[in-house]
């Protein structure tokens, strides 16, 4: 069974899904769905088309580089059945999906790191500039903690930088 890719958005096309346009010089392109299919016949750029695989790559809003890729390739010579390989080839599958979702996970939570960090450092700054706007019996517990939260941060920027 092969499983091709969108031309598109860079779906898998499973077989008797999607529909196959053969251009007159005999390039296949393959789309997964109508949307597909139409966004190529309006001559979009699937670079520039948010929601394709394609343009989030370009732009290291997905992970790309990966060892659990590698296992994924097209390989044009057909492979003699063993029933062995199979076998383990099956096994494998769910492991290296269980890899890879927490790869992605990982890289996700990395590109939200500099997002967070700089809300944090927003709210310091808040708080250092507002302290006066406390209630005057809390100001003093406030300001140890300021303290210790830019300090922290500082610490943080310095661990960034390195
Ligand atoms: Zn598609």
């Amino acid at each position: 069974m092969r499983l091709e890719k969108c031309w598109f958005c860079s779906s898998t096309v499973y077989p008797g899904h999607g529909i196959q346009f053969v251009r007159n010089d005999a390039k296949i392109f393959r789309f997964c769905r109508s949307k597909c299919h139409k966004n190529f016949k309006m001559k979009r750029n699937p670079r520039k088309v948010k929601w394709t695989k394609a343009y989030r790559h370009l732009r290291g809003k997905d992970m790309t580089q990966d060892s659990t890729f590698d296992f994924e390739r097209k390989r044009n010579r057909p492979e003699r059945y063993d029933r062995n390989v199979t076998e383990q080839t099956l096994k494998a599958i769910p492991l290296i999906t269980k890899i890879r979702q927490e790869r992605q996970i990982n890289h996700i939570a990395k590109r939200q790191m500099a997002g967070k960090s700089m809300s944090r450092k927003k709210d310091a700054k808040e708080l250092e500039q507002d302290l006066q706007m406390l209630p005057k019996k809390d100001i003093s517990h406030y300001e140890t903690k300021t303290k210790v939260l830019v300090s922290q941060l500082k610490t943080e920027e310095n661990l960034m930088e390195e």
